[in-house]
């Protein structure tokens, strides 16, 4: 006779699971090759503990028991393995926007496009810089958009590989940032009040993000078509 458990199921366990099955749908989207992108989850708030992927490794195959615990401070607390230097930017994004969890990927769509953000204001204040969309359906995936006529603004930022700078330069443009910001030849950090709305967030910016160069790639085609006929 098999005895019944009467411990409660850890939460903490629930979440790995789902940040294992998050990340393994990411890669086999191609939106992390190699060892690139991180991803976390809030595990609670006070104090302040992040579950996340360890750094230098595939995301797409790992197991709960791969993951490690950061604090508040990028330190890790539980688990083998480094804390990512981009924690710090992920530790930002909760900061700054209360997220509960924070993707974020090295994809095509979004490496390419962060090198061809329109400026505004002045191109040497890296803070200026920001991508918008407009026009598509998909937009009313994020929270808060109800019309395809609403406009987004994504900000990028140059890329840094001093991550406490980096974090500090994204404060100021994650305050207004349409649940994503982009780091310029680098990729894209999505986020959402929980895991499930992070990944919503993820997918529809990486799809509005290949929309979009697209769209440029074909009007300039048609561009070049008028000139040379
Ligand atoms: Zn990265």
């Amino acid at each position: 006779m098999t005895a019944t458990s009467t411990e409660a199921p850890d939460p903490k366990n629930d979440l790995a699971q789902g940040l294992c099955e998050v990340m393994a749908a990411i890669d086999r989207r191609g939106w992390c090759d190699g060892t690139g992108g991180n991803f976390s989850c809030v595990l609670r708030r006070q104090p302040l503990a992040l579950l996340m992927a360890p750094s230098g490794v595939e995301k797409g195959g790992l197991k709960p028991c791969d993951l490690i615990v950061v604090n508040g401070k990028a330190e890790v607390i539980e688990g083998k393995g480094r804390a990512s230097a981009e924690t710090l930017l992920h530790l930002a994004i909760v900061a700054q926007r209360e997220a509960g969890a924070v993707l974020h990927t090295h994809s095509q769509a979004a490496t390419l496009l962060s090198r061809l953000a329109n400026f505004k204001g002045d191109p040497l204040e890296a803070e200026g810089w920001q991508l918008t969309i407009k026009g598509l359906e998909m937009l009313k995936g994020l929270q808060g958009i109800d019309s395809h006529e609403q406009q987004i603004a994504i900000p990028v930022l140059p890329n840094d590989q001093d991550l406490a700078r980096l974090s500090q330069r994204a404060m100021g443009p994650l305050i207004e940032a349409p649940f994503g910001i982009l780091i310029s030849g680098h990729g894209l950090y999505a986020w959402g009040d929980d895991l499930t709305m992070a990944k919503r967030h993820l997918e529809i910016l990486e799809f509005l993000l290949e929309q979009h160069w697209r769209e440029l790639l074909l009007r300039n085609l048609g561009n070049g078509m008028v000139t040379t006929t």
